[in-house]
């Protein structure tokens, strides 16, 4: 059965940060507006319930962000970890304006805090939100309802029509009904499509069923994919997206960022057959944090192992899990079902290969690097020889995909034919218009913030 209802000049899809930016700002500017979630209420804010920080310009200290960071330097440390695939004009509108963005945050609710230990190398660049981002979701949610905004929970879109260059209607279901909306003008913000593992395998092949999705489950990009079967104009690369390695016991969905391991560097990682892969020393931890998820897929079966021995075991922040132990390496082989003589061959070859390690220092690249191995490691390579030893499983986790709807600079979509009148896009959905490969932390919610209340604004400026 269909029902109708035509009392909204605004609906977003999508509960998360950019969709709650947009709403808020649309109702600031008298629409009346609807949210469609999908998720029920209690996991309502999709990945955005999970973060932690976002990334701000500044050109002197302002709120939490201590010191300043300038457009140039911001800019500079998003083209290095794109590689230059970055839409340079628009990155650059969203480093500026995401100065305004951080006082608008706390006067809708958000509540800043200093970076703890930890993350003091991001006490300048990103500002950390007080009770995470589900606090940051909540705030905005209250403030949304207060200005009248209404939310709909376990409301599904199924479909966005369009027609010519116009969106006519949105069918969504709820309670066991397909219901249909015919809004003045609707702002997309449903993520992208990581949490859809068939499209996943699509893109990368068999291995993305061994695959663990980081976020929420309801990204699973239904709507990004009608609206680009109706011939929306596309960006990016389905087999680009932001991947890392996590625990190998994290669950399939939603683990979040607890399930991190932030080991590899004062480990060796193996295959499941016992063999070394990659250089685990290359660079400090947060810097390759998003290289493993690749590296990781590339082994068999898409799983990887941490080794570690006693002294490396307070170098890291722990994760949720705690590691496996065993007094001895053949031990801790059968533990975790590697090939006991592989393992053991492969640990005493690398710390045959470690050499003089007085300059051992774990938070600098401290140049204690094996000789005469392949791979080799460069830096922090102690012989792993103190028990108890401990391992970690690694698998390949998946934050968000970059295929995603391409936007101008007022957030508004297209087809070949020009501008769709009357639909926008904000977040994950179109941050493949920004970033065409690699990540900057905190530079999603940034992206999310400044798209969703330009995609508000623009969205009220249509049916007023
Ligand atoms: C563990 C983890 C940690 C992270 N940490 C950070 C961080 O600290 N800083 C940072 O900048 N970024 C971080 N990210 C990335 C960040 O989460 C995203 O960039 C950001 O949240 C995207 O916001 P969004 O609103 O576009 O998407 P989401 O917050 O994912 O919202 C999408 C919404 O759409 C809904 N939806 C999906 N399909 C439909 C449909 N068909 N109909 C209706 N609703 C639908 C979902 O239920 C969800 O509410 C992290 C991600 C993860 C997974």
């Amino acid at each position: 059965m269909t029902t109708q209802d035509d009392r909204y000049d605004i609906v977003v899809l999508g509960g998360g940060n950019a969709a709650l930016c947009a709403a808020i700002t649309a109702a600031e500017d008298g629409a009346k507006v609807l949210i469609l979630e999908a998720a029920p209420k209690s996991y309502r804010g999709g990945n955005s319930r999970h973060t932690r920080n976002f990334r701000c310009m500044h050109e002197a200290p302002m709120s939490v962000l201590v010191e300043s960071y300038g457009e140039e330097e911001y800019l500079a440390d998003l083209l290095r970890v794109t590689g230059g695939r970055t839409d340079e004009g628009l990155a650059r509108m969203v480093i500026r304006q995401s100065q305004e963005c951080l006082p608008w945050m706390e006067a809708h609710g958000v509540r800043f805090q200093p970076s703890l230990s930890g993350t003091l190398s991001l006490a300048r660049t990103n500002a950390f939100f007080m009770g995470g981002g589900k606090s940051l979701v909540n705030a905005y949610y209250r403030t949304a309802e207060a200005l009248g905004v209404e939310v709909l929970y376990d409301a599904p879109v199924r479909h966005v029509a369009l027609e010519g260059q116009r969106v006519t209607r949105v069918e969504y279901e709820h309670a066991g009904k397909l219901h249909t909306l015919r809004p003045r003008a609707v702002v997309v913000a449903s993520g992208g499509f990581q949490a859809n593992i068939d499209w996943l395998t699509e893109a990368w092949g068999p291995p993305a069923r061994n695959f663990l999705i980081r976020g929420t489950p309801y990204n699973r990009g239904t709507v990004l994919k009608d609206l680009l079967d109706q011939g929306v104009t596309s960006v990016g690369d389905p087999t680009q997206c932001h991947a890392v390695a996590i625990d190998g016991r994290a669950p399939k969905y939603d683990g979040g960022i607890v399930t991190r391991l932030d080991c590899v560097p004062f480990s060796i990682v193996v295959n499941k057959n016992g063999e070394r892969f990659y250089d685990e020393g290359e660079d400090v931890w947060p810097k390759r944090y998003a290289i493993w998820g690749r590296l990781v897929a590339a082994q068999p079966d898409q799983v990887g192992y941490a080794i570690i021995d006693s002294r490396a075991l307070p170098l890291f922040m722990p994760s949720v899990f705690p590691p496996i132990e065993a007094a001895t390496l053949d031990e801790l082989a059968r533990k975790m079902e590697l090939p006991e003589e592989k393992l053991l061959a492969t640990v005493a070859a690398f710390n045959a290969a470690c050499g003089d390690t007085s300059s051992f220092h774990p938070t600098e690249l401290d140049g204690v690097a094996t000789t005469g191995l392949t791979p080799p490691k460069t830096n922090w390579a102690r012989p792993i020889a103190e028990p108890p030893f401990y391992g970690y499983s690694l698998r390949t986790g998946v934050t968000f995909t970059y295929l995603g709807l391409k936007v101008d600079e007022t957030a508004r979509c297209s087809t070949e034919t020009g501008r769709i009148e009357n639909l926008w896009a904000a977040g994950e959905t179109m941050a493949g218009s920004i970033l065409g490969q690699g990540y900057l932390a905190g530079y999603g919610m940034t992206i999310g913030t400044v798209f969703g209340r330009i995609a508000g604004r623009e969205a009220a400026r249509h049916v007023r």
